[in-house]
């Protein structure tokens, strides 16, 4: 697993970074901060160097003073002592190629070798692809034809998703890939696995005897998953219209969570074994067939309304969407993973743009007291919940039920509460990753046969809803989503717990929609 403190007091491996698409927003808002946050954690390398990669003209110095505007405006350590700052950006170098061209890249070995020899580093290289994927392949093709891959040295190729948009295209990928890099040289970015609390997953699950006697259909009543953003398509219509929420969300993050709150223990905190009891999670993940598409799976549009007390408009009316668009930017969806553990009990997952808040959160529903019994004869107790809060706040919650204090009795329900960043400074999910590529930990990048099943799962629901878009439900923007994702669960005698955080108005109604389900129940 990535073994973040034990990792701290192991020898630092020398390597060059060398990063494609160095002048893009991922590098500006993401990887040069957390490369500065590495170095003021003093967990770089002492031995390394990074070369950005463009094709704009370019010097070191005028690359070097963008990744300092970057830091400065993105990074969560400030830019005090200039010595230190010299220290970190001197070891910053530029070089313009087009990706495309081959015969660019023999003047990028070249440096790359005297850089190697200046700081004295054997060869090795991370090659990050912050770029749009269709590069994927050429890129990787281009360093094997020009010999980088058969030098000297551990070579890594990072990849940022989304990995194709259906299993072929992620097929014809991975194959044009696999010809110079092999599968443990690969680390598919999935950032939602650097995130603190998705990483923390696994060891409240198996650090906690309290959580894992219990953590099964017996005692588990269903898990609910939502990821909800209040943006909207912003500039990215021309990727999303043909990506829809469920590409863009549910084939990777969403399932990545399925996987984490519900595979096997592994036999040992190695990065194969966990992997291979993710991947069963998957094989054992129900295939729906147009019928039950349909009945298990809700997809949405949002269409003008407020966010924040300001109009925002439909998505169809957003610049570069087709007026007639039937993209789901909305996808709620019940889950079943046929196996002992879980037999029976529904998954929920829902992730959609312009909702009521931004939030990513897990909620597991333990089984209700039974009724007539001791406290719970009128039907007033809630069930134990945990909450696994993954951003923007970071840290659980257990509901508990307890007694009213004072004389007159009563039960309340509490929340035994953890915040994980309350105090400041915990890592970006980036920070972490690139730590782990550094260290040759691949647990929290995405294996093949992942992608591949993941793909599969997805690519049956993409089919089904080819046929036909009468099912596209549409929902205000500013709220959580169509009715139809309510009834999705209410069939079921449930309903999607609050986000926590939310406002008072809106606790308010989920609860009597709660009042409701159990008089009609
Ligand atoms: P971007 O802002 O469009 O940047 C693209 C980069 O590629 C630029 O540096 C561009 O530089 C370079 N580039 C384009 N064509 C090139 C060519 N022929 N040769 C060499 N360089 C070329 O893209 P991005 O938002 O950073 O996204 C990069 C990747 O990360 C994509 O796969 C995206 O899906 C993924 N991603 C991004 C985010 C994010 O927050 N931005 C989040 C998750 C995943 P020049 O134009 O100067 O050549």
């Amino acid at each position: 697993m990535g073994e973040w403190i034990v990792k701290q007091s192991h020898e630092h491996h020398p390597l060059i970074f060398v990063l494609f698409g160095a002048t893009g927003d991922l590098a500006k808002r993401k990887l040069f901060p957390a490369l500065y946050s590495l170095h003021k954690e003093r967990l770089l390398p002492e031995r390394f160097a990074v070369v950005g990669v463009a094709r704009g003209e370019n010097t070191d110095e005028g690359f070097r003073s963008d990744v300092l505007s970057a830091v400065e405006t993105y990074a969560r350590f400030d830019v005090k002592d200039q010595q230190d700052w010299d220290a970190f950006k001197n070891r910053f170098y530029y070089y313009p190629l087009d990706v495309k061209s081959h015969e660019g890249y023999t003047g990028l070995k070249a440096l790359l070798e005297r850089l190697d020899h200046r700081y004295q580093i054997p060869g090795n290289r991370i090659f990050f692809l912050a770029m749009a994927p269709e590069f994927f392949g050429t890129i990787a093709s281009n360093l094997k034809k020009t010999g980088f891959t058969s030098t000297q040295g551990w070579k890594r190729l990072i990849i940022e998703k989304p990995f194709g948009h259906d299993l072929l295209s992620a097929q014809q990928l991975n194959q044009q890939i696999s010809e110079a890099f092999a599968e443990d040289e690969i680390y598919r970015i999935d950032h939602y696995l650097g995130k603190e609390m998705v990483q923390n997953i696994e060891v409240i699950r198996f650090a906690n005897t309290l959580f894992e006697s219990v953590w099964n259909n017996r005692y588990i009543d269903n898990i609910q998953i939502t990821s909800s953003e209040t943006v909207g398509v912003e500039e990215r219509a021309a990727y999303y219209e043909k990506s829809g929420a469920l590409r863009d969300m549910v084939q990777n993050h969403m399932l990545q969570m399925v996987m984490m709150m519900a595979m096997e223990p592994p036999s040992r905190l190695k990065t194969e074994a966990i992997r291979d009891e993710k991947v069963k999670v998957l094989r054992s993940l129900r295939r729906y067939t147009p019928e039950e598409v349909r009945e298990h799976v809700v997809r949405g549009q949002y269409t003008a309304g407020r966010i924040k007390g300001q109009a925002v408009p439909g998505y169809r009316e957003e610049p570069g969407v087709d007026p007639n668009s039937a993209t789901e930017t909305f996808v709620a969806a019940k889950l079943y993973i046929d196996n002992f553990r879980w037999a029976g009990v529904p998954f929920y997952i829902r992730t959609g743009k312009r909702m009521a808040q931004k939030s990513t959160e897990i909620v597991v529903q333990f089984k209700e007291m039974p009724i007539n019994l001791y406290f719970n004869r009128e039907r007033t107790l809630g069930p134990n919940l945990l909450v696994i809060r993954i951003h923007p706040v970071e840290g659980m919650h257990l509901m508990l039920n307890v007694k009213r204090p004072g004389t007159e009795g009563g039960i309340i329900p509490v929340a035994m509460d953890f915040c994980q960043n309350c105090a400041e400074g915990t890592p970006e999910a980036y920070e972490r990753l690139l730590y782990d590529a550094m260290h040759g930990d691949s647990t929290f990048f995405t294996r093949w046969d992942e992608v591949s099943l993941a793909w599969k799962f997805v690519d049956a629901i993409s089919a089904a809803w080819e046929t036909s878009t009468s099912d596209l439900a549409h929902y205000t923007a500013g709220t959580w989503g169509p009715e139809e994702a309510n009834q999705l669960l209410r069939k079921d005698g449930f309903h999607w717990w609050p986000v926590s955080g939310q406002s008072p108005e809106e606790l308010k109604s989920v609860q009597k929609v709660h009042k409701a389900v159990e008089v009609f129940s």
